[in-house]
């Protein structure tokens, strides 16, 4: 790769790598990785295309990856698992950048849960109602004071716990694969992949195109409000999540239709189990730190 964009010259020199002392020829250096910097990629024309890829994202790496995350679930996945990882963007990378794009433009709390959520709508929101007021108490405040704190708090740890999130969901998709032999880790890489499109389609494409829907049968005099309730957004949601979870089989783990559809379906539960663990943990460390 990129080898012919290199001078005749420079791939037959023998270079010293400058981190590791090793000697090689080539772009870069074949123990530690380290690049051979040409003058040229100094220019200040080489430091402006940089900068707008880093600010656009248009390279061409991550857009391909993306655009295979989507219009093909599990085939980056099965490419990364089998040893070919150069042509794309790693799957925690792109985990995280969608993770950003969330957080900066999702109108869901689907991950940064309110307060107002975690004391009225979880499992375990009757066991955590005298905690709250506990700390209400303690602290000396109001209840709107304690939510709005508290709500920045848990914001700014859910883009770091939600990692805790991928850690379960992986942890039920080598439960429904154990028979596949795979390593943990590449359970892992299908689970970042998972959730990175979930994430993405599930949670900002489906809020942002509800809304704008919503916008656009107002001017002709429709009101959708009434329909759009939160059980319709879980229904997107589910049918979303089945879908990317029976293509990411099909391809990572080569099950039969009917086998993929089975374990797509049964993974609906494991997954609503993970947002019941995953939001309990982030409010605790929320009340714990705010
Ligand atoms: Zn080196």
């Amino acid at each position: 790769m990129n080898q012919q964009a290199l001078e005749p010259e420079q791939m037959n020199d023998q270079h010293i790598c400058k981190v590791c002392c090793h000697k090689f020829s080539g772009k870069y250096c074949n123990r530690c990785g380290e690049k051979v910097v040409n003058p040229q990629e100094k220019s200040f024309r080489h430091f402006l295309g940089s900068l707008l890829n880093a600010i656009t994202f248009l390279d061409s790496k991550f857009l391909k990856t993306l655009k295979l995350m989507v219009l093909k679930p599990g085939f980056v996945s099965a490419q990364v698992i089998e040893g070919i990882r150069v042509p794309y963007v790693k799957p925690i990378s792109m985990f995280f950048v969608i993770n950003l794009i969330y957080f900066l433009m999702a109108g869901s709390d689907t991950y940064n849960t309110r307060l107002e959520s975690q004391l009225n709508q979880m499992p375990y929101s009757s066991m955590i109602s005298g905690v709250v007021a506990q700390k209400i108490e303690k602290e000396n405040i109001s209840m709107d004071v304690f939510r709005v704190r508290y709500e920045q708090q848990s914001t700014s740890l859910a883009k770091l716990m939600l990692i805790v999130f991928v850690l379960f969901t992986g942890v039920f998709i080598l439960i429904l694969n154990v028979k596949k032999k795979l390593y943990f880790y590449d359970h892992l890489t299908v689970s970042l992949e998972f959730n990175s499109m979930f994430i993405l389609i599930g949670n900002v494409v489906v809020q942002w195109f509800m809304f704008l829907l919503i916008k656009f049968m107002l001017l002709m005099d429709i009101s959708l409000e009434q329909y759009l309730t939160d059980p319709v957004y879980t229904s997107f949601a589910v049918i979303i999540a089945v879908a990317i979870l029976y293509f990411m089989q099909r391809r990572v783990y080569q099950d039969s239709v009917v086998w993929s559809l089975v374990k797509a379906l049964a993974f609906i539960p494991c997954l609503a189990m993970s947002m019941i663990a995953y939001r309990a943990i982030l409010f605790f460390a929320t009340i714990l730190t705010v």
